[in-house]
């Protein structure tokens, strides 16, 4: 499998640290307002990579944050005379939802900056310990970029050149500084601002060393990939490199990931799609329109380190394209209940199991060779650098083999080796073949096998809650001799 890789502008072949074992930090959102598709781009492309190698049958440790303190949440919650917390853990709340909607699996750890500040307070002290970082007169903690050699490593900056442009911006309040391009790890609080003691002052951390932090606890001292945006790159990733690799005196991260942006066409001005230039729609907003399914397919369509333009026509024509995938699943469903009942009304037991083991045709085995090429076609797109545009290709290619050769008249074992093919090639996308109808339809089963276990064990009171939830959500049960039906009211 090969991953570009930022820190050597290559394509490189990918090697974990621990065999069979991937070990990712995805640096998450600052959660002060709903999430926007910009947002939404590194989310669905690192949920993808992450399916991709769970594919493969890697354990992935997957592990993005959450940036819970930070100028703008404290901006919102003076707005609106709240805490900090209430705007943060509004807004993850609703982030959690929209990640849900786009099918974005929850990581094995969302950590959160706020809930982490020992960890912070730690490493700072082994910075300063090392000689890599100082406190300046008014409490202000700075990393010192001149101690680490290869400050300047990812975003392939000269440190030196990094020095002039930095001075040409003077950020009043930075005095203490050593140098212009070192940055702050730690920060005094200002009035009305959570803080936290620490042996500088009160104060909180600078935004870099939350994720260096909770990498290292939640992944350890070495990953394997760290990914983002690529405004990420300088000076958010250069940093963090420094922080890790100082404190630490290891390599961080093996491969950086970083995702093209974003664009919106304005009156002819195509620019990234930005909360401060407030060109941008929430993945709320689109939802309104648009099942989330079609906001994810539409960013898969596009390699993830090419930038892509958001608009109505794309959008509608990933709708299209998502569309064609699920009727050819929706075909395959009801060819295979046509098998099955034609295999079923079959009085020859021994020919019914015969049928449904082998494959009937030398022609369906043909058409199974080329489905297999398809599938290995597939993966070789995702193997170079997790091309989605032409993995999806090859879907399309499947779903038009898939219409023109299976019916109802096929064999069983046919139909469900391409219904399963399908499914399986889909899901690493993130995409749902099922309609959400028939997804329902099994909730309600559920929901009435629980109400009938309830009943067994004698509990009405929860027997008559399910009932109740299934009312509201519009289905009314029936409880006959042969078992409980229900019907949509
Ligand atoms: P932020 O909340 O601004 O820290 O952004 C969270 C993530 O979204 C980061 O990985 C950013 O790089 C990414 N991001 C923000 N805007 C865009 C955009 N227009 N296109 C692609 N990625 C973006
Ligand atoms: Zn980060």
């Amino acid at each position: 499998m090969k991953i570009f890789n930022t820190l050597t502008r290559r394509k490189e072949e990918f090697v974990p640290l621990e065999p069979g074992k991937v070990k990712m930090y995805v640096c998450g959102p600052t959660v002060y307002n709903f999430i926007h598709i910009g947002n939404a781009r590194p989310m669905l492309v690192f949920d993808t990579v992450r399916r991709y190698f769970e594919y493969k049958g890697y354990q992935v440790n997957y592990v993005s944050n959450f940036t819970d303190v930070d100028d703008k949440i404290i901006k919102k919650a003076i707005e609106e005379g709240v805490d900090s917390e209430v705007i943060s853990s509004r807004y993850i709340e609703e982030c959690k939802k929209d990640m849900g909607g786009m099918n974005v699996k929850p990581a094995t750890t969302h950590p959160q900056a706020t809930l982490e500040i020992d960890g912070m307070l730690k490493m700072i002290q082994i910075l300063i310990e090392k000689g890599h970082a100082y406190a300046a007169q008014d409490g202000t903690v700075y990393f010192r970029t001149s101690s680490f050699q290869d400050y300047g490593k990812l975003s392939h900056k000269n440190l030196d050149e990094l020095q002039s442009g930095f001075r040409e911006i003077k950020v009043t309040g930075e005095e203490g500084k050593e140098a212009p391009s070192d940055f702050v790890l730690w920060k005094p609080k200002k009035e009305g601002e959570p803080y936290w003691d620490s042996p500088w002052c009160q104060g909180r951390p600078g935004w870099h060393i939350e994720c260096s932090v909770m990498a290292k606890k939640y992944l350890g001292e070495q990953i394997d990939i760290h990914a983002g945006g690529e405004d990420l790159i300088f000076p958010h990733h250069e940093n963090e490199i420094a922080q890790s690799e100082a404190a630490n005196g290891k390599p961080f991260a093996t491969y950086w990931m970083h995702n093209a942006f974003l664009n919106i066409d304005t009156n002819g001005h195509v620019q990234k799609m930005s909360k401060s230039l407030g060109n941008f729609f929430t993945v709320r907003e689109i939802s309104e329109r648009y099942d989330l399914q079609v906001l994810r397919f539409f960013m898969l369509s596009a390699h993830y380190r090419s930038p892509l333009n958001f608009s109505a026509e794309l959008m509608e024509a990933s709708k299209n394209g998502l569309e064609r995938i699920l009727t050819a699943a929706d075909r395959l469903r009801d060819a295979r209940k046509a098998a099955l009942e034609r295999e079923k009304g079959n009085v020859d037991a021994a020919l019914a199991a015969k049928s449904a083991k082998t494959v009937r045709t030398a022609e369906e085995q043909n058409h199974i060779g080329t489905a297999k090429e398809l599938s290995a076609k597939y993966e070789a797109a995702m193997e170079d650098d997790f091309n989605t545009a032409d993995a999806i290709a090859a879907v399309f290619e499947l779903v038009k083999l898939c219409n023109s050769t299976v019916s109802g008249d096929s064999s069983l074992t046919y139909i469900d080796f391409m219904k399963e093919l399908l499914e399986r090639l889909c899901d690493v996308l993130g995409i749902v073949t099922e309609r959400k109808e028939d997804i329902l339809d099994d909730e309600i089963e559920v929901m009435i096998q629980a109400r009938q276990q309830a009943r067994k064990a004698k509990n009405f009171a929860l027997a008559d809650e399910i009932r109740g939830k299934l009312l509201d959500m519009g289905i009314v049960l029936e409880d006959t001799r042969e078992g409980v039906k229900w019907k949509k009211a």
